[in-house]
């Protein structure tokens, strides 16, 4: 490609309203424009990655044996009615109605079209296993599109659906999906890595997500320090602290606190650690109960253990009304000690003596409380965010916390939407069974942007060879130089010729603004035609990532090239 004929305009500023350093640069190298919030147009040098990596995530996906086919986009409301999930699902599923005012929405997922197509296609276990994926815009109406392709409304996914007679083999298509997503992070150059993640409201027993390191990340991920154990942090297990003697030193002691509601205020005021505190949080349940849930002072609530424990959806934090209703105070002053409710705590709270909490009574808690002495607990369970240096549950080791990009996910989904949706098959015995299904998605672009937050410098972006828009920029000093002209042109032609992605800098710009624009657009090799070299009959070679530079003979400079580049994608 000639850059002069090309459309391709760098931006010197950046963009105010990008927050993180990938939806800068991807505006700045013009890989994309914003259309509307989360709505994006891939510019061309920006399709030309998106386009990388959908062709490895296609050569996995073919070689562990899955199918591609295409689904619409606009999906028939009967079909999430049928599954449940049309009343399920929040605002992030786009409902439309077309001109006979028929409901709609955009597929945000399309578990129940491939759903549907395999319960009308396949009839028997000849058929099967299949695993049937396609590469497609998707649609979530997300609360707060941002980070540019990192979270649009419209993104491009790959989404998979494997299709087995039992839960073993349903087990191996998920092993096997495991295995290409390994390799497709690992050709795209990524660090990253495999997380036990939360099922969510997808429903389903068992999943995975591909986690690309980023400071930026949105995901707080743990792993342990000795072992192979990582999570997610809405998953993430803590072994439960073991049986201590307890100390008991205090009794049970109404004290004044006048005007001190939170953990802070009432442990500065009682000289006490906020880990002597309880918290006592009234919660209310989609389901429309009210618990109360006992926390360490220093602890959160993980939302997502609560409501895997009480089998809903959704918790929030109960209103002041609810509050008084349940305590008989106001907000800030509840505790466990007489409480008529029903009570959980997490488990560290078990072994908890001489501590302090609320005494449902405004501007009073309670000192000297102990766990089981002074009030009853239903149920112990893990109910809280795990932290730096919390045990980890399978070994003795230690867990640690960093951040991360989820740019892959896969789903065990057992029978969910088989069963809703009558998906079944006739196994060899002539009887009718339901299908074990998995799903698996990559998001496309999340990925580009997650190679480039991994991949940067001050000076722009340093694309991995294999997603490189392209693999080497061959930069004319001065374009007017006949000779300089003639010998790029040549350059580009043999590279060409030897399957290089060459992009041509034949404009008429001055050399600086053209070498920082090479920076900016992060191609990683750079070839610099210009008279000064030529008279010495060679060019000057450089490396993005590392800034090195060396002459290269004229006649040596294009099979040099295509082997370093063969090499990168390679290694
Ligand atoms: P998140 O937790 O980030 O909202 P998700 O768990 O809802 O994502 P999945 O349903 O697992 O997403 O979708 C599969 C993949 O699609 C994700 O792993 C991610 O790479 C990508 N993806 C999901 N939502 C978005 C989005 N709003 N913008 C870009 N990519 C997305
Ligand atoms: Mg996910």
């Amino acid at each position: 490609m000639r850059y002069s004929q090309y459309l391709l305009s760098t931006l010197k500023e950046t963009p105010a309203d990008a927050e993180v350093v990938s939806h800068q640069l991807m505006m700045r190298a013009g890989m994309i424009r914003k259309v509307a919030a989360g709505i994006y147009s891939y510019l061309p040098f920006g399709l030309r990655s998106i386009r990388k990596v959908e062709q490895i995530v296609r050569e996995e996906m073919n070689r562990a044996g899955a199918i591609e086919l295409l689904m619409p986009m606009v999906v028939p409301a009967e079909l999430w009615q049928e599954s449940g999930r049309w009343e399920q699902y929040g605002k992030e599923l786009l409902r439309i109605k077309d001109r006979k005012e028929a409901a709609f929405c955009l597929g945000p997922t399309h578990e129940e079209v491939i759903t549907d197509i395999v319960r009308r296609e396949v009839r028997s276990y000849r058929q099967l296993p299949l695993n049937l994926y396609q590469v497609q815009s998707k649609f979530r109406d997300e609360i707060r599109p941002r980070f540019g392709l990192m979270r649009g409304r419209e993104f491009i996914m790959k989404d998979a659906y494997s299709f087995d007679v039992d839960e073993a083999g349903a087990d191996v298509a998920y092993e096997k999906m495991y295995q290409a997503y390994r390799r497709i992070f690992e050709r795209c150059g990524l660090r990253f890595r495999a997380v036990e993640a939360d099922t969510g409201n997808i429903g389903g027993t068992s999943s995975h997500e591909f986690m690309v390191l980023a400071d930026s990340g949105e995901d707080a991920i743990v792993s342990c320090d000795s072992c192979e154990y990582a999570a997610n942090v809405e998953k993430a297990e803590i072994r439960p602290p073991q049986a201590a003697a307890p100390v008991l030193t205090q009794t049970l002691q109404k004290v004044a606190t006048p005007a001190r509601r939170t953990i802070e205020e009432v442990a500065e005021f009682l000289k006490a650690r906020p880990e002597q505190l309880i918290k006592t949080l009234i919660v209310q349940t989609d389901a429309g109960e009210t618990v109360t849930v006992l926390l360490r002072g220093d602890r959160e609530l993980n939302d997502i253990k609560l409501c895997r424990l009480l089998g809903c959806n959704d918790v929030e934090l109960a209103s002041e009304e609810l509050v008084k209703q349940v305590t008989g105070a106001p907000t800030g002053f509840a505790g466990p000690v007489g409480l008529k409710a029903r009570i959980l705590a997490d488990s560290e709270v078990r072994f908890m003596t001489d501590a302090i909490t609320g005494a449902n009574e405004l501007d009073a808690h309670y000192t000297g409380v102990a766990c089981g002495r002074d009030f009853i607990v239903e149920t112990f369970a893990d109910l809280r965010e795990a932290v730096a240096g919390d045990p980890c549950p399978r070994c003795s080791g230690k867990l640690e916390i960093w951040r991360g990009i989820e740019v892959g996910h896969v789903f065990k989904l057992g029978t969910k939407y088989s069963a809703a949706l009558d998906a079944s098959f006739l196994d060899a015995q002539g009887q009718e069974q339901v299908l074990f299904m998995g799903c698996y998605g990559i998001g496309i672009g999340r990925t580009v942007a997650a190679a480039i937050e991994q991949n940067n410098d001050d000076n722009g972006i340093i694309f991995p060879m294999p997603l490189a828009p392209f693999q080497v920029i061959v930069t004319m000093v001065n374009p007017n130089d006949e000779q300089v002209n003639q010998a790029a042109d040549a350059l580009y032609r043999q590279l060409l010729d030897l399957g290089v992605e060459v992009l041509l800098d034949d404009r008429d710009e001055r050399p600086g603004s053209k070498f920082k624009d090479a920076d900016l657009l992060g191609i990683p090799l750079r070839v610099t035609v210009g008279a000064r070299g030529l008279k010495e009959g060679a060019l000057e070679l450089q490396e993005r990532r590392s800034g090195e530079r060396e002459m290269i003979p004229l006649a040596e400079v294009g099979a040099l090239v295509a082997a370093r580049v063969r090499q990168a994608l390679s290694a």
